[in-house]
């Protein structure tokens, strides 16, 4: 393993992969280390829309989703309280995290990039113009020390990767909920391709999706104290369902759900010396609107300009300019997401919005329409 790079990449999610994959095309030298093995599966509602694709154009992808043989989605059926609205989708796919981001990573290495799966990575201090980095690697082989002049963290949600950094830690808004996933296999007429189904109850939501292999993938956020009751998570997904109005998919009652850390939160930071926080790592919303992803990826499509910059010296301006272009990429897109879960948490405000929905339906389309245009930062990066 060689001691010295360009970058180290922390984390092979959607930020990561695809940070690493537009360093590498640059010709950076390009480490990427994961703590899991790939392909593995993650709570995700398995959604990409026009920002997403926007953002894999921008970093030279344009065709990653579709080549993965991406399921076109056209169709966002909303229940509530026993009453649907159905609303047209101008952009979306479903494909698996499993297939997506291994797509990713095939392409960083393709690139150039060295990949390390099974690789946890924690940051450490300061050295000449670079940063160290500890590396534990499988099976208990020794933990080793190596050098980046720029280190890149796309860890997600939760990690350890600051852990000796007191005041990066991320902080969880209170009665923030609690993200929970699962897919099982389930071959009634329910769920039909090319439609997101989302089911709003009054703790929490389930969005059901068919994956590209048919499998339905279910993600959803619960208040924290339907989760702990009898039945787990997936009795939870069960109230939220009949309260909706949907159907019951098969295999339900025997779902194993992997759940996640309180989902809204803030960074305690964006940046630091020859560092850059990027993906969930620098802030997450609710997934209601199910734009986490396109958010990552957008975070991922724009940092190697930095990355490039900064492998001469590091400046307090550097930092701030990529706190200004998180802000406009994504935290500032944020706003609407945060906007809606906050409202859709008050009884009396979703039964008003989902009465007013029904009768106009050109208002929630208006919405989704806006949620799909991409953002004129994107196109610029
Ligand atoms: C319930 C739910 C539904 C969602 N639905 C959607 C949706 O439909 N559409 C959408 O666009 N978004 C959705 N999202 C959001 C989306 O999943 C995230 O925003 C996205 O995965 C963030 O990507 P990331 O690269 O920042 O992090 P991740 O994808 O979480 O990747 C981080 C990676 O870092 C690795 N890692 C962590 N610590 C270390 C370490 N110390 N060393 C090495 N590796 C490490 C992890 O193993 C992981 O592979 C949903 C989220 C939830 C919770």
């Amino acid at each position: 393993m060689q001691k010295s790079w360009d970058v180290i990449v922390i984390g092979a999610g959607v930020a990561g992969g695809l940070a690493a994959f537009d360093c590498a095309r640059r010709g950076l030298r390009v480490l990427l280390v994961e703590k899991r093995s790939f392909p593995r599966w993650k709570v995700c509602g398995c959604c990409f829309n026009a920002n997403a694709l926007a953002a894999l154009t921008a970093a030279g992808l344009p065709d990653l989703i579709s080549d993965q043989g991406a399921v076109p989605l056209d169709q966002l059926r909303i229940g509530w309280n026993g009453m649907a609205l159905n609303l047209r989708l101008p952009a979306g796919w479903a494909l698996s995290r499993e297939r997506f981001d291994q797509a990713l990573v095939n392409a960083a290495e393709t690139a150039g990039a060295t990949v390390r799966f099974e690789t946890s990575a924690v940051l450490q201090e300061t050295s000449t113009a670079g940063r160290m980095v500890q590396l534990r690697p499988p099976g208990g082989a020794p933990v080793q020390r190596i050098k980046a002049r720029v280190v890149l963290i796309a860890a997600g949600l939760q990690h350890q990767v600051l852990a000796h950094f007191h005041e990066a830690s991320s902080k969880s808004t209170p009665k923030s909920r609690i993200g929970a996933g699962s897919f099982i296999s389930d071959d009634s007429s329910s769920y039909e391709f090319g439609a997101i189904h989302m089911a709003i109850g009054r703790h929490g939501y389930v969005g059901l999706v068919r994956r590209e292999d048919g499998a339905l993938n279910m993600a959803a956020a619960f208040d924290r104290d339907v989760i702990k009751g009898d039945g787990g998570v997936a009795r939870a997904a069960e109230v939220v369902l009949n309260q909706a109005g949907f159907a019951l998919p098969q295999n339900l009652e025997s779902s194993r759900w992997q759940l996640t850390s309180a989902l809204t939160r803030r960074a305690g930071l964006f940046s630091g010396h020859r560092f850059f926080l990027l993906g969930d790592s620098s802030g997450y919303v609710e997934p209601f609107t199910g734009e986490g992803m396109a958010w990552a990826l957008a975070a991922g499509a724009a940092v190697a300009p930095f990355v490039e910059e900064a492998q001469g010296e590091w400046t307090k301006d550097l930092e701030q300019r990529w706190r200004r272009r998180l802000v406009d990429l994504t935290i500032s897109r944020q706003r609407l997401c945060r906007l809606l879960s906050t409202l859709l948490r008050q009884p009396l405000t979703t039964k008003a919005l989902f009465s007013l929905g029904c009768q106009w339906p050109a208002i929630p389309q208006r919405i989704i329409i806006r949620l799909n245009q991409v953002s004129p930062s994107m196109k610029s990066s």
